[in-house]
């Protein structure tokens, strides 16, 4: 069994009064409302002969036993002054866990600015897709692969003619990070591209050159989204799912396995109730603020056809690795943000945008049932890698060593060479980093020192034994009960809640 990973709760301590609370994520309104209702909304759909696939009940269990002390943690010890501390356990899951979402973000954007993407102009391409093909890249991740790299070649192509160059003569390289929500935490699964901005050509004595591209007008944005949507419904044809007629085009799921999702997918996907007696209606939603007039399009720098988006205004300069690191978080961002999630006087679950939308819509209201149906059709299906490397990026690329700052990959000169610089090479020193060091360069949270007198701790035992976990707990807090608690600071807000605005 792999060790679990600790989270950076701040934990009372075992021996000596506590300093500070621990993170209880039992007490978070996500967590109360998954808790109370998750349960009903499993016996709701039983009760109509459905189920809920096998990953995503796992996703509910694990999620409601993650951070929490009771289902096992480590236990640290300070070396100078031998203060304790606990530290419990992450769910490790990527549907819609705030704690380990916000854990991904962070280590996905420091590995993504310390290997992968070299010290270059990067821009983020975003494209969005039409209701029908976000509900089929949702259940059939094959599709959606195939789809992504049609994309991904329609813009490597653009950028190799802008530096004025063949497809065959540039490279080009990008990351995609695959989001499954929109903000009204709809299912919406769309491509967020870090494209270099610019191509590398390779000289004869086979040196890479960069060439910076210029920001693409409006109508090569038009152009270019023209190219996809047409090459993605040619493709769809192709395999049967896309039907065309005169007026009209459908797609047609005959020849494909059933998902067992589908309808938890298809509601949200287009903003309906899921479950119970408002099933098929709109979600509710409140409009708070006057309607927004549009942006003029040359503004916006997002073009829009047939259902598909595509905007590519964000770009940081070669310098502004910072910049990159946070675009890196931002796009990698858990579904949910806990912040935003508030109760109705009636028990209803109300979620405020990130953005109000154009018409004004500021939340959407939720049966708590329906929020619960929201939280399963997030969750992404076993094995499907919602990060992907293109062209020089690509891990069997042969130009990945010399490119990435890593300098892995095929062809990677040896050790020697790589280390020339530097003690470490950048790939070693990102697998040294641990989890705690990670903290500490982000959020300034500390937990590798001991909080009493700043020596070293390490991790003397790992707590998974269910009667030892009683007993140690059991001491706690009988000690807490003694102990003066107006003597504690303010329990300190856990992490992920200055983690969720990193724009
Ligand atoms: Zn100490
Ligand atoms: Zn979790």
């Amino acid at each position: 069994m792999p060790l679990p990973v600790p989270l950076p709760g701040v934990l009372p301590a075992l021996g000596s009064p506590p300093r500070y609370q621990r993170h209880q994520p039992e007490k978070t309104l996500l967590y109360r409302i998954v808790e109370q209702h998750y349960p009903t909304f499993l016996a709701h759909l039983e009760a109509e002969g459905r189920t809920l696939p096998e990953h995503v009940r796992q996703e509910f269990t694990d999620y409601l036993r993650c951070g929490r002390l009771e289902h096992g943690f480590l236990r640290v010890r300070c070396e100078s002054c031998h203060h304790e501390k606990l530290v419990a356990f992450s769910c490790k899951r990527r549907g819609f866990c705030p704690s380990y979402g916000a854990r991904r973000m962070v280590e996905s954007a420091a590995l993504l600015v310390d290997e992968v993407l070299p010290v270059r102009p990067i821009r983020q391409w975003v494209l969005t897709v039409p209701f029908p093909l976000r509900f089929l890249f949702a259940a059939y991740p094959e599709l959606m692969g195939r789809g992504l790299g049609i994309v991904t070649r329609a813009i490597s192509t653009h950028l190799a003619h802008q530096a004025g160059f063949s497809k065959r003569e540039a490279l080009t390289g990008a990351v995609t990070l695959i989001q499954r929500f929109g903000s009204a935490l709809n299912l919406n699964i769309h491509f967020h591209m870090l494209f270099l901005d610019g191509v590398y050509v390779q000289d004869d004595c086979d040196h890479y050159g960069f060439r910076h591209t210029p920001l693409p007008t409006i109508e090569q944005l038009h152009d270019l989204l023209q190219v996809i949507s047409q090459r993605v419904a040619r493709f769809l044809e192709r395999r049967g799912i896309l039907e065309r007629d005169e007026d009209n085009s459908y797609l047609t799921l005959d020849g494909l396995a059933e998902d067992p999702l589908k309808d938890i997918h298809g509601y949200s996907v287009t903003y309906r109730v899921a479950i119970g007696p408002q099933q098929g209606r709109k979600v509710f939603t409140l409009q708070t603020i006057p309607p927004q007039p549009e942006p003029s399009p040359g503004h916006a720098r997002v073009a829009k056809l047939n259902g598909f988006s595509l905007h590519a205004g964000v770009a940081a300069r070669a310098h502004q690795r910072r910049k990159v690191e946070r675009l890196c978080r931002y796009i990698s961002r858990p579904a949910i943000s806990e912040q935003r999630l508030s109760l109705t006087p009636t028990g209803k679950v109300r979620y405020e945008l990130k953005t109000p939308f154009r018409n004004g819509t500021t939340h959407v209201i939720f049966e708590p049932l329906d929020f619960i149906a929201r939280l399963a059709a997030l969750v992404p299906k076993p094995r499907v890698n919602l990060t992907r490397f293109h062209g020089v990026f690509a891990p069997n690329s042969k130009h990945r060593a010399a490119i990435t700052p890593s300098g892995r990959g095929k062809g990677s000169k040896s050790k020697q060479a790589v280390t020339h610089h530097d003690d470490k090479a950048p790939a070693e020193r990102h697998a040294a980093m641990t989890w705690a060091q990670r903290l500490k360069r982000v959020f300034q949270i500390d937990i590798e020192t001991c909080e009493k007198c700043q020596g070293p701790v390490r991790i003397i035992a790992c707590i998974e034994d269910p009667a030892a976990i009683r007993q140690i707990l059991e001491h706690l807090r009988k000690k807490e009960s003694v102990d003066s608690q107006a003597q504690l600071p303010p329990e300190r807000a856990p992490p992920q809640l200055r983690l969720f605005d990193p724009m």
